[in-house]
């Protein structure tokens, strides 16, 4: 979460905000700065940063979770990695559509793939698209690879972003999916959590309407996109875990089938 919606916790509970009125606030997006020596056991990945320590992130004031150069956390090293490790995202030129993207990839991820990289966000004004996940102004089969990091869980209707998705994968596509996921147990997702405060006593966030669980391979599958699961540890050892503090995450690899995309 990040430290300004933490910040602003108590008043999108007492007044009831709406997600548009919090996410455009610029300073939401502040991080605190902090000066941390060079040098170190720890390394970012994203931005070859080493450091004796990384700056706490969010509301339990998560240890060595950020770096303290590009902002980068334990969920976007994953990213980074598994897409630098196994695949060829940077190896290649490709039509990328990366949905509200992470400062700390987008510069790189531009960098890489040029025009071909397209930004998509409902509220940022930066990004290069404003529009909605499901409903996205963009031909059929238009993108190599789709890049989706904890926005579903944010999507009241979650299964037409899933579709739209897959309409707009090239069959050869992928995407990369990343949301709140706990595989011990079903989605959990209630109509009646329709409060800033009910979902943040619900699923930890005053804007998420869901934890995906064991089920989300067959949600994605009604939704034209077959999926495999990655969990750090099947990328990385413990080792790498620790020097590039990755904590227990996973994402989902996405392929459109045969019936994803049809109208
Ligand atoms: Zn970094």
């Amino acid at each position: 979460m990040l430290h300004g919606l933490a910040r602003l916790l108590p008043t999108i509970e007492s007044a009831g905000l709406d997600e548009a009125a919090v996410y455009e606030r610029r300073t939401l997006y502040d991080r605190p700065r902090a000066p941390v020596p060079a040098g170190g056991l720890l390394r970012c990945p994203v931005c070859g940063r080493s450091a004796s320590r990384f700056l706490p992130f969010g509301l339990g004031g998560r240890r060595n979770a950020q770096c303290p150069d590009c902002g980068s956390l334990e969920r976007h090293r994953f990213l980074w990695l598994y897409l630098r490790e196994r695949t060829d995202f940077f190896r290649r030129r490709l039509t990328v559509l990366h949905t509200a993207p992470e400062p700390c990839l987008e510069a790189p991820f531009r960098a890489q793939h040029g025009r071909g990289y397209v930004t998509l966000d409902r509220f940022n004004p930066h990004a290069d698209v404003q529009a909605d996940l499901t409903d996205l102004p963009f031909p059929d089969a238009a993108f190599d690879m789709v890049v989706s990091s904890h926005v579903l869980e944010h999507v009241p209707d979650d299964r037409a972003a899933l579709r739209e998705i897959a309409r707009v994968l090239k069959p050869s596509g992928r995407a990369v999916l990343m949301f709140p996921f706990d595989p011990r147990r079903p989605t959990a997702e209630d109509a009646a959590m329709d409060t800033p405060a009910k979902r943040m006593a619900a699923y930890g966030h005053p804007y998420h309407y869901r934890i995906y669980g064991s089920d989300t391979p067959a949600r994605l599958a009604a939704c034209g996109l077959s999926a495999a699961v990655v969990a750090t540890r099947d990328l990385l050892s413990g080792h790498r875990r620790r020097r590039h503090r990755v904590n227990t995450n996973h994402l989902f690899l996405a392929r459109r089938t045969a019936a994803g995309g049809a109208p």
